[in-house]
């Protein structure tokens, strides 16, 4: 790809990645929710980062600083759960509004520290800068894999298998957003029970999301039953205001942070039955692309619309 080709912010993360080089103890470097590092025999040592911006992520003033810190830390352990992963340790940089640093960073902690101590995550270390810009916060979670279980990668889903996801899905900037609860024990719960065969965390919009899987595993494609799809009431709330179906908002509101989980059919029925919280919602199927069904089964196509930093505007 050549640098003036790259538009979107897959394509600039494409680019990074097909540069970057991996080093002898990376089992999985740039492309996955988290990055996967060799430490030992038995258990793979797990990283992730993402950074919050006031004004693009959260609005300081009307979110408060709590809520701010709160999201920060479960953004990232969403990212852990993604593989199936048990968080450890976190550390938190900090670029505050220097007019008020001390009262916003102690607002974040209080955010931070109840969810940390509810996962057992150690709060290990950081970094805490002032400017006259707005606040920006960055987390970063190490975490490891479960000690009989390799963790699960968002490549691995094969034709045939049947999808699914945690949670009902869509409208969650109405408030949602803010305060996820990280699915880290139902999919250590999942994947002790059956393997997984990929899985990642709803951030972007199950459309865009379930593509990553799908462009990852390579040469497959999958069909969503439309009427399958757990729908949030928020997503019908927010249908009500902007005139578009809830199921479009299902499937392309981002920040969800449900998981969506890809497992051999013949597991499917024990998944159903072991984890109520679990909604199967289609199948990998060898057409390309991603197609929703109707009940009388035409399918047509759907098209991801996730959010992407590089093309949208502010939301
Ligand atoms: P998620 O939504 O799960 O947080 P992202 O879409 O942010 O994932 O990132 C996808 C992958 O690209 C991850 O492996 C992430 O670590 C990597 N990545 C994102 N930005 C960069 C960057 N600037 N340099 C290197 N790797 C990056
Ligand atoms: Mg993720």
């Amino acid at each position: 790809m050549s640098e003036d080709a790259v538009r979107t912010e897959f394509e600039l993360i494409q680019w990074i990645r097909a540069r970057a080089s991996a080093q002898g103890r990376t089992v999985v470097g740039i492309g996955d929710d988290c990055a996967v590092l060799d430490t030992g025999p038995d258990r793979k040592l797990l990283v992730t980062t993402d950074m919050l911006m006031d004004g693009r992520h959260f609005h300081l003033d009307r979110d408060g600083a709590e809520a701010v810190g709160y999201k920060a830390l479960a953004v990232n352990l969403s990212d852990i759960a993604a593989m199936a992963g048990n968080p450890t340790a976190a550390v938190v940089s900090v670029a505050l509004p220097r007019a008020r640093a001390v009262e916003v960073a102690q607002g974040l902690h209080e955010g931070i520290r109840p969810l940390a101590n509810r996962f057992n995550v150690a709060l290990v270390g950081g970094d805490t800068n002032a400017w006259d810009g707005p606040l920006v916060i960055s987390v970063t979670v190490l975490g490891e894999t479960m000690s009989a279980r390799p963790p699960v990668l968002r490549s691995g889903a094969r034709l045939g298998d049947v999808i699914f996801v945690t949670g009902p899905l869509g409208g969650s900037l109405l408030g949602r957003h803010l305060h996820p609860v990280p699915r880290i024990a139902e999919a250590i719960a999942m994947h002790s029970e059956v393997e997984i065969h990929a899985l990642i965390d709803i951030s972007d919009g199950i459309a865009s999301d379930l593509g990553h899987i799908l462009e990852e595993s390579g040469r497959i494609g999958a069909v969503l039953d439309a009427d399958a799809l757990p729908i949030h009431p928020d997503a019908r709330t927010m249908s009500a205001y902007d005139g578009r179906p809830a199921l479009e908002h299902a499937l392309n509101d981002g920040e969800d942070f449900e998981l969506c989980a890809v497992i051999d059919p013949t597991d499917a029925d024990r998944v159903s039955r072991l984890f109520p919280f679990c909604h199967r919602i289609g199948t990998i199927t060898d057409a390309p692309g991603l197609w929703s069904r109707a009940s009388d089964g035409a399918l047509s196509p759907i098209r991801a619309e996730g959010f992407d930093h590089l093309c949208s505007g502010e939301r």
